[in-house]
């Protein structure tokens, strides 16, 4: 869409450590869009109330963690990735219609694609978790030909259940060692990787051509990104994923295209306090 939000909102809970409204923010400025991006915490049983006041002004946003699925659910209309995702967290309105969009989805792809080069490369993804960013990993997956995954999550019916939705591609791994055999990337999407120590798994039992992805961002990279690199192994944080997300967002919000070096340099700025 190309019209004017009467609001733009990122809803989740918690929500105050978010980067998102600092990059989008320095966006907005360097487009001389009038707007502020806010980030509101709205507790889950609040967020039926919320949505229905932002259809009311025709507001836009984002939805992070934990509200992703309900509002995918609320919407009148989804894109074909976000249904297939079961998650939305790319929102706007039309005439109080909500609609909903899920640009983890090329967000993971461009993180992919800048860590290993051409998915056609790519045979086998190895994903760590069973969450909204796992759907998302799978579903960029199944749009990369011949490629295929494998799950391990540590709540082994929710990895069986997520790989049933995307049988076509994905297996469900129960040991963390064969998950990683043979694998091109290895993705952390489990939260672990926000403190300073914790790692999702053990590098060394990777192989030397194995790429780690850990959609966790954090200044100077995580745990596991950091050793995995102090392995000679190619590795990135989620820092990449996080900004093509949001300017994918924009570019839905708006119609045109928000200025990326604009928003890298706010969210190094932002990453660097
Ligand atoms: P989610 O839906 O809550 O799923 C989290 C997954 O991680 C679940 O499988 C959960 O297992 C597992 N998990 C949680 N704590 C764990 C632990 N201590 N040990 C092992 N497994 C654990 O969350 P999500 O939306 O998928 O997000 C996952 C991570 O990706 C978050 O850190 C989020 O910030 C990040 N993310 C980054 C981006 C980006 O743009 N860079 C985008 C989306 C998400 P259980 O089911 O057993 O709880």
């Amino acid at each position: 869409m190309s019209l004017r939000p009467g609001r733009l909102v990122l809803l989740g809970h918690p929500v105050a450590h978010s980067l998102s409204p600092r990059f989008q923010n320095a966006a907005l400025r360097a487009a001389g869009l009038p707007l502020v991006y806010e980030a509101l915490d709205v507790p889950p049983v609040d967020l039926a109330r919320t949505l229905a006041g932002l259809r009311e002004i025709n507001a836009a946003g984002n939805a992070t963690i934990p509200h992703k699925q309900a509002v995918a659910v609320d919407c009148d209309e989804a894109t074909p990735i976000a249904r297939r995702v079961g998650a939305v967290n790319t929102f706007w309105c039309e005439n109080g219609r909500l609609f909903g969009d899920n640009t983890d989805v090329a967000g993971f792809q461009a993180a992919v694609k800048e860590l290993c080069g051409d998915s056609a490369t790519l045979r086998l993804v190895a994903l760590l978790g069973a969450g909204g960013a796992a759907a998302a990993a799978l579903a960029a997956v199944e749009q990369w030909p011949g490629v295929r995954a494998r799950v391990w999550a540590r709540t082994p019916a929710r990895a069986r259940a997520l790989c049933a939705r995307f049988a076509a591609v994905a297996d469900h791994e129960p040991r963390v060692e064969d998950l990683v055999a043979g694998a091109d990337v290895v993705v952390n999407a489990t939260p672990i990787g926000l403190g300073d120590t914790a790692m999702a798994l053990d590098p060394t039992i990777l192989d030397r051509q194995t790429a780690v992805l850990d959609l966790v961002y954090r200044r100077g990279g995580t745990p596991l990104t950091r050793a995995a690199r102090a392995r000679g192994l190619r590795a990135m944080d989620g820092t990449t994923m996080l900004l093509e997300q949001g300017a994918l967002a924009f570019e839905r919000w708006f119609g045109v295209e928000p200025d990326r070096d604009v928003m890298r340099q706010s969210l190094s700025e932002s990453l660097a306090r």
